[in-house]
């Protein structure tokens, strides 16, 4: 999709109640794998699909591990710091959490977040770091403990706020998703029935979003001055 950079600067300069929608292609910058690529030899889409993870639960966990370990060394880049600077809304299908550690308050992670696990039986939630290898029983419940992470095939979360979101915002970024998926389309029906502008950034979002908040961030220098 092809816009003009200073005309989106003057609309976010004026916008607002922002939404950003983002997926895997955010995350790039900051080292982490798409879907689409594999993890020590799997698949991440066939390791996060919910059939998979039940029938090979020793194995889904082990690889959870890995990755929790990995991702957790992952740091938020400059787009993510951006939106959160800005308070920009997020609506995002990734779970590696880098929206909350850039800071923003504002976040829907519709696929839950890798960085914590949850009871099945009782719903109790707790950071993934607290968990020792022996450990996968709820201390509350004795249930079984599972990635707080929405598998393919289950239901995603917060969907409702996501809609509240694309009914009430004055302008839309798409970035690093394509939006093929449910229930993203549905984010967008909604958005273009609202003529709400939406602009897509597939790549380099690292260094695309800041400069198109530019214009935003001198407006806050000069409040600061005054
Ligand atoms: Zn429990």
């Amino acid at each position: 999709m092809e816009y003009n950079v200073r005309h989106v600067q003057d609309f976010l300069k004026k916008a607002t109640r922002i939404l950003a929608i983002t997926g895997a292609g955010i995350s790039r910058a900051s080292g982490l794998p798409v879907m689409s690529s594999e993890f020590y030899g799997i698949r991440l889409e066939h390791l996060f699909s919910l059939e998979h993870a039940q029938r090979h639960q020793n194995e889904f966990e082990r690889y959870y591990r890995k990755m929790t370990k990995e991702f957790l060394h992952a740091e938020p880049n400059a787009a993510h710091r951006t939106l959160a600077r800005h308070g920009v809304h997020v609506i995002t299908q990734n779970i590696d959490g880098l929206d909350r550690r850039a800071g923003n308050k504002n976040v829907i992670e519709l696929h839950g977040n890798l960085h914590a696990v949850r009871c099945r039986t009782c719903g109790y939630r707790l950071p993934v770091f607290q968990m020792t290898a022996s450990s996968w029983q709820c201390m509350r419940c004795h249930g079984a403990l599972w990635p707080d992470v929405v598998l393919e095939g289950e239901a995603v979360y917060d969907l409702w706020k996501a809609v509240c979101l694309a009914s009430t915002c004055s302008a839309a970024l798409v970035v690093g998703t394509r939006l093929e998926m449910s229930p993203l389309v549905k984010l967008l029906a909604i958005l273009r029935s609202r003529h709400v502008p939406i602009w897509q950034i597939n790549e380099t979002a690292e260094q695309l979003v800041p400069i198109l908040f530019q214009a935003r961030e001198l407006d806050d220098e000069c409040v600061t001055l005054v």
